[in-house]
């Protein structure tokens, strides 16, 4: 959810920064800008509502020479997306620049506070208070800019990460985080600066990734320094980057959604790579903690979106191998749900950029409350990752098209390797159907151009229904999700047999229904549930195990998977239903890569 990007060298930052813009346009936003400090001090400023590209053209005809700057994509929360409202935001003065990705909940009561003091706003947002604010204390307690961000971080309640840069602190960039990611680039001759390292992989694979609550002080000639926003230096752990610049490429594909679907035989080998040793499942997050896992009296999993469905199969997975009562909350309910917790409980969150607001804020409560807190989580040192008290990384490689895909792949495999590893007995066959799951999954993509043929037929449709039982009642939430999300027809899920306590009411023949009913423990029931759709006019396109004639006589599109382990067959469902999303979408002429109003990395509450 928005991006920052900034940097400070030798070279002219504004290609920099529209290539780093472009890079996290991913995340999701609604408006961009630049701030560029330039050779004689002086402060240029271009932002408008809308693309990067167009923010591009705009600022074709103007000057941005300069070699220190911050840039922002903006995904609006106070005030709607337009001009004024875009990042950067500056001081009454015109002097301090500042970037920000979350809110700041107090602001109205400082921004009262600084109006009585004279100040006056341009913009409806909460970041031009903070800039305000730092302008008021840098004037009247004539301190520095560093001083001045510290003690105005201070008097701020809410989520941030910032960017701030000085035309009276020349070369500088100041930047801290509260609950928002910042990662550092340290490069030869220049620092980068970002909301996550894909705008800094091109430059250099050495990064710093600032912690809650810490100041980086970013100079041009000097070594980086941060400290705490109680004034106590902080430890500098420069790591290095595994992400290659090709991971966040297209590679051919018309869309990144689309590559990522056809990745998943070889990010699914990755997830498994080295966990499947001599019939058992090795993973180290586990091992290195086995006592608290034998000792679990509970696990409870917390996560949003397409995690949180993951989380559901998890829970299936995790009773059924691991015989240990599970729990799977939506983060955002939990950190406000007073739950109980002991130190008897597992907390399992799962979140593919790691940054997930909520999320962050449920582990919080979790670990507050004596929780051993394990996290499954994507990007590599995210904050999750961070905060987790251990955990098993998904290892799928950049996910950059909103809708998730092979993050969910990998979360339900690493799911399925996590509940089969607490019990550490070996699990020959299971162990062998884990394995086999890439070649399944590229079996299963042959079904691409039958979707996409079938998609024509269901392209302005309203409403869609998705049905699934036991295992797949989380695959039938997801499929529903992902058409949702990037076609923008609505789609519910339900577990089948609950469809007549309610949404059967819905079925006429305008409402196409997806059955996903692999050949498992509740198949007959599931055909009844097919049955009783037809009975009422409805179509219906079943995900079947190739072979199955009983639904093929009664279904009006069958999509044949291969044959695969019931608890492994969410993961292998799963492909028909992304690509059956996509090709609607395609058709409908979304943007499946950045769907309205989304964003990948959901970093405000
Ligand atoms: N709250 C700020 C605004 O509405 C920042 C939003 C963001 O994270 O992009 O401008």
């Amino acid at each position: 959810m928005c991006g920052i990007v900034g940097y400070i060298g030798n070279s002219q930052c504004f290609p920099i920064l529209i290539k780093g813009l472009h890079r996290l346009e991913y995340r999701g936003y609604d408006s961009a800008g630049v701030a560029i400090i330039d050779a004689e001090n002086q402060l240029k400023l271009c932002k408008s509502r809308g693309k990067v590209a167009e923010l591009e053209s705009f600022c074709q005809s103007k000057d941005v020479s300069g070699t220190i700057g911050i840039a922002h994509t903006r995904w609006a929360t106070h005030g709607e997306p337009n001009d004024t409202n875009a990042h950067p935001h500056v001081s009454a003065d015109g002097n301090i620049a500042i970037v920000h990705n979350g809110t700041i909940e107090n602001y109205n009561v400082l921004k009262r506070a600084l109006m009585k003091h004279g100040c006056e706003f341009k913009s409806e947002t909460d970041t031009e208070v903070l800039v305000q604010l730092i302008q008021y204390i840098k004037q009247n307690n004539s301190c520095t800019l560093v001083e001045a961000v510290t003690e105005s971080l201070g008097q701020v309640v809410g989520a941030y990460a910032i960017a701030v840069v000085d035309r009276n602190t020349p070369g500088t960039i100041i930047a801290a985080r509260k609950s928002s990611p910042l990662v550092i680039g340290i490069g030869d001759d220049a620092t980068y600066l970002a909301s996550d390292a894909t705008p800094i992989i091109d430059y250099t694979d050495k990064v710093v990734y600032l912690n809650d609550d810490e100041i980086a002080i970013i100079k041009k000639d000097e070594p980086l320094r941060v400290i705490t926003t109680d004034n106590k230096p902080s430890n500098i752990d420069i790591q290095t980057l595994k992400l290659s610049v090709s991971q966040l490429e297209k590679g051919g594909y018309p869309h990144f959604m689309l590559k990522e679907i056809f990745e998943q035989p070889s990010t699914i080998e990755d997830s498994i790579r080295g966990r499947v040793v001599n019939n058992r499942i090795e993973l180290s997050g586990v091992n290195l903690n086995r006592s608290k896992f034998v000792d679990a009296e509970r696990i409870i999993i917390v996560a949003c979106g397409t995690s949180w469905h993951a989380g559901l199969i998890g829970k299936r997975l995790m009773q059924d191998f691991a015989r240990v009562p599970v729990s799977v909350e939506y983060a955002s309910e939990f950190r406000y749900s007073n739950p109980v917790i002991s130190s008897r409980d597992i907390v399992i969150a799962i979140s593919q950029s790691g940054e997930t607001a909520d999320t962050l804020a449920a582990i919080t409560l979790a670990k507050k409350m004596g929780a051993f807190v394990y996290g499954i989580c994507n990007a590599v040192g995210s904050s999750i990752a961070r905060a987790t008290d251990s955990g098993t990384y998904i290892h799928v490689g950049p996910e950059i098209g909103v809708a998730s895909t092979k993050a969910f792949t990998g979360q339900v495999t690493v799911l399925a390797m996590l509940a089969l590893a607490i019990d550490p007995g070996t699990v020959e066959q299971l162990s062998k159907d884990i394995e086999a799951l890439p070649s399944l999954i590229k079996e299963t993509l042959k079904l691409n151009s039958t979707i996409e043929n079938l998609s024509s037929t269901y392209t302005y449709v309203h409403n869609f229904l998705y049905l699934g039982r036991g295992y797949n009642y989380p695959s039938a939430l997801e499929g529903a999700l992902k058409l949702k999300e990037i076609s923008y027809i609505h789609a519910e899920g339900y577990p089948a047999a609950e469809m007549k306590h309610g949404p059967i009411a819905l079925i006429d023949h305008e409402l196409p229904t997806v059955v996903i009913a692999p050949n498992d423990d509740l198949h007959d029931k599931i055909i009844s549930n097919i049955q009783q759709v037809k009975a009422r006019g409805g179509s219906v396109i079943a995900i079947v195990t190739k072979g199955d004639k009983a639904i093929k006589e009664i279904a009006d599109h069958t999509l044949e998977i291969p044959k695969v382990a019931e608890c492994l067959s969410p993961i292998i469902v799963s492909l028909p239903l992304q690509l059956l999303a996509y090709h609607i979408a395609i058709k409908k002429g979304c943007n499946v890569d950045m769907p309205r109003n989304l964003a990948k990395s959901v970093t405000v509450e």
